[in-house]
C-alpha cells in the first residue's frame, strides 16, 4: 500500500520535502467494515490549508499522517451491507491505494457508473459548492451581472453555468488565453477576462457596463481589488475562497483597503457571507445532486477534467492547482480499475 503523508509543514508554497512516499502493508477489513481500492484521487486547494497548523475550519493533517482528499475507489473486500466487491464508491481515502472504511459517509456510486471521477468535480464537492454558494448566497436574478473567476476551474466553471441558467449576464475572469476562450466559447459565459493582462481592471470595467450585481469570490488578492470599485448597491458576495493567498506567508503589500472595503460595505449595503460547504449546506445534498444530474444529462452543464497519473505526482500536481497550471478539476489517476 503506496501512502503519501505530511512529512513537514510548508512555509510558502509546498515543496518535495513537505511529503512523503511510503510503503506499508495493505490493511484488512474486519467484520463491519470494507477493503477500498482508489483508482481517482481528487486535488483541491483546500489541502494547503490541511499541511499548516494555523487555525482553520478544520483539524491540519498531522505530520506523518496520510494527505487527506476525496477519493472515488473499488470495493475490493466488504464486510458491510450495502457495499459489495465490485462496487464504486466516493469516499475520502486520502492519497493511497487501499483504505479500510466503515462505511460512514461514503457514497456508494453502484457497480457501473458512467463516468465514476464525475464524483469527485461536477457531480461532488466543487459543484456542491458552486451550487450553494451562488444559489443561496449570490441569488442571481435574470438580467444582473455575475462575476467569478477561476472560472475554467472546478468551482467557477459551473458557478458561470448556472448562473447563465437562471438567466444573468456572466462575467468569467481567468489566467490566460486558452482559459479565457474556453470559458466564453465551451461555457457559453458572456465574457471572460485575463486577470493577467496589464489592463486587467479596465477591461473588467468595461465589459461590466451596469456594474456587478454578485461576486462569487474564489481568489482574492488583486483580482477583488479590480471587482470592489464595480459593485452595485445590494451586491451579493459569496466567499468561497481566497485561492490567490493560500501559500502566501504575509500579508500583501499596499495601503491598506480595509476602510474601503467597510466604507463599499455601507454605502452599499453590500452582503458578504462565507461559508464552507459541506458545514453549512450537507442537508441540502440531494436538492443539489437532482439539478445537477439533470443539468449535465441534458448538456447543460459542460464539464472538463484535468487528468495526470500516479500517486507520485500528486503533490506536484497540487502545486500546479494553487498556482493555475491546471485547466479543469485536477484529479490523479492512482490506480487502473
Ligand atoms: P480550481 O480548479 O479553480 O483551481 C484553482 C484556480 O485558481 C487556478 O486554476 C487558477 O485559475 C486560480 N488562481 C490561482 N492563483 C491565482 C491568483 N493568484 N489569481 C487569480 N487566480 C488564481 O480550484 P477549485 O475550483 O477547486 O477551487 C476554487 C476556489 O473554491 C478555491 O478558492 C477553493 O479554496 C474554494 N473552495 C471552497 C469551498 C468551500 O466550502 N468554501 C469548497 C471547495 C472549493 P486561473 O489560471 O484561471 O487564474
Amino acid at each position: 500500500n503506496r501512502q503519501i503523508v505530511l512529512n513537514s509543514r510548508p512555509e510558502g508554497e509546498p515543496v518535495a520535502d513537505n511529503f512523503r512516499l511510503q510503503e506499508v502493508d495493505a490493511p484488512k477489513a474486519k467484520q463491519g467494515e470494507m477493503l477500498l481500492r482508489t483508482i481517482y484521487l481528487s486535488l483541491d486547494p483546500y489541502m494547503r490549508g490541511r499541511m499548516s497548523d494555523a487555525e482553520s475550519y478544520a483539524d491540519p493533517v498531522a505530520i506523518d499522517e496520510v494527505m487527506v482528499g476525496g477519493t472515488v475507489s473499488q470495493v475490493v473486500e466488504s464486510h458491510i451491507e450495502g457495499f459489495k466487491a465490485g462496487d464504486w464508491v466516493l469516499s475520502m481515502n486520502g492519497w493511497q491505494d487501499y483504505a479500510i472504511s466503515n462505511g460512514e459517509g461514503v457514497i456508494n456510486l453502484g457497480s457501473q457508473p458512467q463516468n465514476p471521477s464525475y464524483a469527485l468535480g461536477v457531480l461532488g464537492m466543487p459543484g456542491f459548492t458552486a451550487y450553494m454558494g451562488l444559489l443561496d448566497i449570490g441569488k442571481p436574478q435574470a438580467g444582473e451581472t455575475v462575476v467569478v473567476a477561476a472560472a475554467s476551474g472546478a468551482v467557477g466553471a459551473n458557478v458561470g453555468q448556472i448562473a447563465k441558467l437562471k438567466g444573468a449576464k456572466v462575467i468569467g475572469i481567468a489566467g490566460g488565453a486558452q482559459k479565457c476562450s474556453y470559458v466564453k466559447d465551451e461555457l457559453g459565459f458572456d465574457a471572460c477576462i485575463d486577470h493577467k493582462a496589464d489592463d486587467f481592471a479596465e477591461q473588467l470595467a468595461k465589459v461590466c457596463d451596469s456594474g456587478i450585481d454578485v461576486y462569487y469570490e474564489n481568489v482574492g488578492g488583486k483580482v477583488f481589488d479590480a471587482v470592489l470599485p464595480l459593485l452595485n448597491t445590494g451586491a451579493r458576495i459569496p466567499v468561497c475562497g481566497l485561492v490567490s493567498q493560500y501559500n502566501a506567508t504575509e500579508l500583501p503589500p499596499g495601503p491598506d483597503r480595509l476602510s474601503l472595503l467597510m466604507g463599499k460595505i455601507l454605502t452599499k449595503r453590500m452582503t458578504m457571507k462565507g461559508f464552507i460547504i459541506f458545514d453549512d449546506y450537507a442537508h441540502r445534498y440531494e436538492e443539489f445532486a437532482t439539478d445537477m444530474q439533470k443539468w449535465v444529462q441534458e448538456g447543460k452543464i459542460k464539464y472538463k477534467e484535468h487528468l495526470i497519473e500516479g500517486l507520485e505526482n500528486a503533490p506536484e500536481g497540487l502545486n500546479d492547482v494553487l498556482a493555475g497550471r491546471n485547466f479543469g478539476k485536477m484529479v490523479v489517476k492512482i490506480n487502473n480499475p
